[in-house]
């Protein structure tokens, strides 16, 4: 079936559930739900199909918590941090080498996203754009709070893309 997991990860406050909930349900998350983990459904039409996609919004990570439940598969990752924190942005390879450690392989479909666009900046375009490029990963800046649902999208779209590959039908 067309049914992809993926999974939002990140440092705790980045804006991993009020992206998936702006996403997904179309509303800006106030309040600050640390601890919450939760799953969500949403259909997405890619390259004419119809994907059944399930987020798996992560309770936020820090060194010793990420990917405490790595043993259901995960298709694809979301890698979060926010614009405005350098920290969160320093954990990012952190968390991508437990993913690579947890999967045994180095081909694990990701994008890399930050977050808080909206705020005073802390960490440089240049520098997302790079750690992407050293990921080998696309990378999309957004706010969660002022972004569309429709650009939102192409995070889910461009994971899409990493998860199945080049398109070999016309
Ligand atoms: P999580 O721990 O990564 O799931 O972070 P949350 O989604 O709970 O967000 C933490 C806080 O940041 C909440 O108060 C959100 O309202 C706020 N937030 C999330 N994304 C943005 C954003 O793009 N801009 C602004 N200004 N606030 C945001
Ligand atoms: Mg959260």
């Amino acid at each position: 079936s067309r049914t992809r997991k993926i999974s939002v990860v990140g440092a705790r406050g980045v804006g991993k559930s009020t992206l998936v909930v702006q996403y997904v349900d179309n509303y800006f998350l106030e309040s600050y739900y640390p601890t919450i983990q939760n799953q969500f459904n949403k259909s997405i039409s890619f390259r004419g199909q119809t994907y059944e996609v399930e987020v798996l919004d992560t309770a936020g990570q820090d060194e010793f918590t990420i990917l405490q439940d790595s043993s259901t598969l995960v298709h694809g990752y979301i890698l979060v941090y926010a614009v405005n924190s350098r920290s969160s942005f320093e954990l990012l390879p952190v968390i991508r080498d437990k993913i690579l450690e947890s999967t045994g392989t180095d081909k694990v479909p990701m994008i890399l996203v930050g977050n808080k666009l909206d705020l005073e900046r802390k960490v440089g375009h240049e520098e997302g754009v790079k750690l992407a490029r050293e990921f080998g990963i696309p990378y999309i800046e957004i706010s969660a709070k002022t972004t569309s649902e429709q650009d939102i999208s192409r995070i889910f779209v461009g994971l899409l893309e990493q998860i199945e590959g080049e398109k070999i039908d016309p």
